[in-house]
């Protein structure tokens, strides 16, 4: 086990010691009604954990979600740095014997930290998402230059991964300008829709 399953685990032990059963249980159930996915399902047997290619950059291992949010521990899930690092690259679900489609339930969690004004643990990841959805809402397609330009301008992190980029420029891997849909009045509708019915 490395390292930084070792602090998973920890930080799971600990959490579950001051659970308590005095959880929020509305939580687990509001998570499985916009996922679709049945949480009392999971087992455990921590086959999410095993293939999911970004643990190493999380605080609590998927399977680690499921239990808290099992135990009602809303914030702790909320707040936790998991639900934002993890890509949705369904990885873990071709895995689950449960069926458990974690990439959905994460983006539940994400979902509902947004719209109770949870404390977001990676806010840059935030960040890069919503210049993702901003490009998509300008051209219909992402622009990837500008997206990550946008990034920087916004985190102000100006030189990491500046070679990787550079190299992308160099193989034209990046579009200097961007390429655009015919109609975008239908996405811009979807935008101003979905913003009316307050999703963040
Ligand atoms: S693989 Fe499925 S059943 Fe096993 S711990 Fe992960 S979510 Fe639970
Ligand atoms: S969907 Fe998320 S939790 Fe599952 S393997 Fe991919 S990054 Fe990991």
């Amino acid at each position: 086990m490395n390292k930084r399953n070792h602090k998973n685990n920890g930080n799971l032990q600990r959490v579950m010691t001051i659970a308590a059963g005095n959880g929020d249980m509305g939580f687990v159930r509001e998570v499985e009604k916009r996922s679709g996915a049945d949480l009392s399902a999971c087992f455990h047997c921590r086959c999410c954990a095993g293939g999911c290619p970004f643990i190493e950059a999380m605080d609590y291992a998927p399977h680690g979600i499921i239990r808290l949010a099992q135990l009602g521990l809303r914030d702790e899930v909320l707040q936790s740095a998991t639900i934002w690092t993890c890509v949705g690259c369904h990885t873990c679900s071709i895995a689950c014997p449960m069926a458990i489609d974690m990439a959905a339930v994460m983006d539940a969690m994400r979902g509902i930290a947004l719209e109770t004004d949870a404390a977001i643990a990676e806010p840059d990841v935030l960040d890069f998402h919503r210049e993702v959805l901003r490009s998509i809402e300008r051209y219909g397609r992402t622009h990837k230059l500008e997206i990550m330009m946008r990034y920087k301008v916004k985190t102000r992190d100006w030189f990491t991964d500046m070679d990787v980029g550079l190299r992308m420029l160099a193989k034209r891997k990046l579009d200097l300008l961007p390429s655009k849909v015919k109609n975008t009045q239908d996405l811009k509708r979807m935008f101003r829709e979905t913003a009316e019915r307050g999703t963040p």
